[in-house]
């Protein structure tokens, strides 16, 4: 009988120490052979050069090394790139990055999918086919970086959770994954240039604030009317908006930093001056920024965009009521690298 072997990027550098232990050889090994798979991104046991040649072909007996490929790139005329990656099990996501003035962010995703349903997302009308291991999230990281290196010459300095799939419903892998790009020893990057966007998920919003990795949060806001906003996002249903004030309330308190609002301004859904005043009221039970965000059309909707006039006499509203608000203009339209125009479409 042949036996699954597991990919050895998802052991600790603990476990891959017992298991070195075990074949009977010295404890250094475990180092070299960690630092080949995160520091060299090895994508075989061979190109681990520094270890005897016995222990290269134990590890090829007991483990595999599971590798991303990038499977398709396009490029935006305002400079962004849109990856396709694949998985060893042939599963796609898509990741982006989206050079700035001053900012060069890499967009990655975090599941196969989505089992949320919004209905404004193009990843909501897909099926979630799987998580992501921690270590896909990572090679998405590496491998936008070093295109951002080639294409701008410069390093990626943020990374958003914003691709497809819903972060903090891939809980551990996301967490693993953010612990991997911090490490002084791995990537090295800032959490404090990390942000989750969630949808959501108010007792995860809550575990998330007791990690203190230091990261920011976003939360995909939409509307803030319980009954408008379970119209276009279901998880409300279950997470509605006093369970979600009760948990930005608790990250600013544990984490002292201030989450930010993403709000989509959506003709006819979400954008009267009513619902401006929703999101004061909203907005105004604990420190936090809002992100006025220019919504992408997909085609399994027919929601558009409101007019730039109106996005703008809608953050005046918020303005006037002493909130931080940035307008989003968006990026990557013409090859649907947008915000939540990720949907596989170039398969
Ligand atoms: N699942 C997470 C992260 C991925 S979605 C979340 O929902 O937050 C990333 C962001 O894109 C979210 O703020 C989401 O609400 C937004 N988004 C989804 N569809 C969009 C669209 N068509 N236009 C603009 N933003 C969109
Ligand atoms: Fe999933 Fe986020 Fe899209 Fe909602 S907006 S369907 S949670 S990816």
């Amino acid at each position: 009988m042949t036996q699954i072997r597991k990919d050895i990027r998802a052991l600790s550098l603990e476990e891959i120490t017992n298991w070195v232990l075990a074949q009977g050889q010295p404890k250094y090994r475990s180092k070299q052979i960690y630092e080949g798979l995160w520091n060299k991104h090895v994508t075989s046991f061979e190109q681990i050069t520094n270890i005897p040649k016995l222990l290269g072909s134990l590890l090829e007996q007991n483990f595999v090394i599971n590798t991303t490929q990038e499977h398709l790139r396009q490029k935006s005329a305002d400079g962004t790139v849109k990856f396709v990656f694949e998985m060893h099990d042939g599963a796609t996501v898509e990741g982006v990055l989206i050079p700035t003035t001053n900012r060069m962010t890499a967009c990655v995703s975090s599941q196969v999918g989505c089992s949320l349903d919004c209905k404004f997302c193009a990843t909501g009308y897909l099926k979630r086919v799987r998580n992501l291991a921690a270590y896909e999230i990572f090679d998405q990281v590496v491998m936008i970086d070093r295109v951002a290196k080639e294409m701008y010459n410069i390093k990626l300095s943020n990374i958003v959770y914003m691709g497809m799939g819903e972060p903090l419903l891939n809980y551990n892998n996301v967490i693993e994954s953010v612990r991997k790009i911090t490490d002084p020893n791995i990537l090295g990057m800032s959490a404090k240039r990390i942000t989750i966007s969630t949808s959501g998920i108010a007792k995860m919003i809550e575990k998330l604030a007791d990690e203190d990795l230091k990261n920011h949060l976003a939360l995909s806001l939409h509307a803030a009317n319980n009954e408008k906003r379970s119209a276009i996002m279901p998880i409300n249903d279950s997470n509605n908006l006093e369970m979600l004030t009760n948990a930005m309330q608790y990250w600013y308190h544990k984490t002292g930093t201030r989450p930010t609002l993403e709000y989509c301004v959506i003709e006819d859904t979400n954008e009267s001056e009513d619902e401006a005043l929703e999101l004061v009221k909203f907005a105004k039970q604990f420190p936090c920024k809002i992100n006025l965000i220019e919504y992408n059309p997909i085609s399994n909707a027919t929601f558009t965009s409101a007019k730039s006039s109106k996005i703008d006499a809608f953050a005046a509203i918020l303005e006037n009521h002493n909130l931080v608000v940035n307008i989003r203009r968006s990026r990557g339209k013409d090859i649907d690298a947008a915000c939540g125009q990720l949907a596989g479409k170039n398969d």
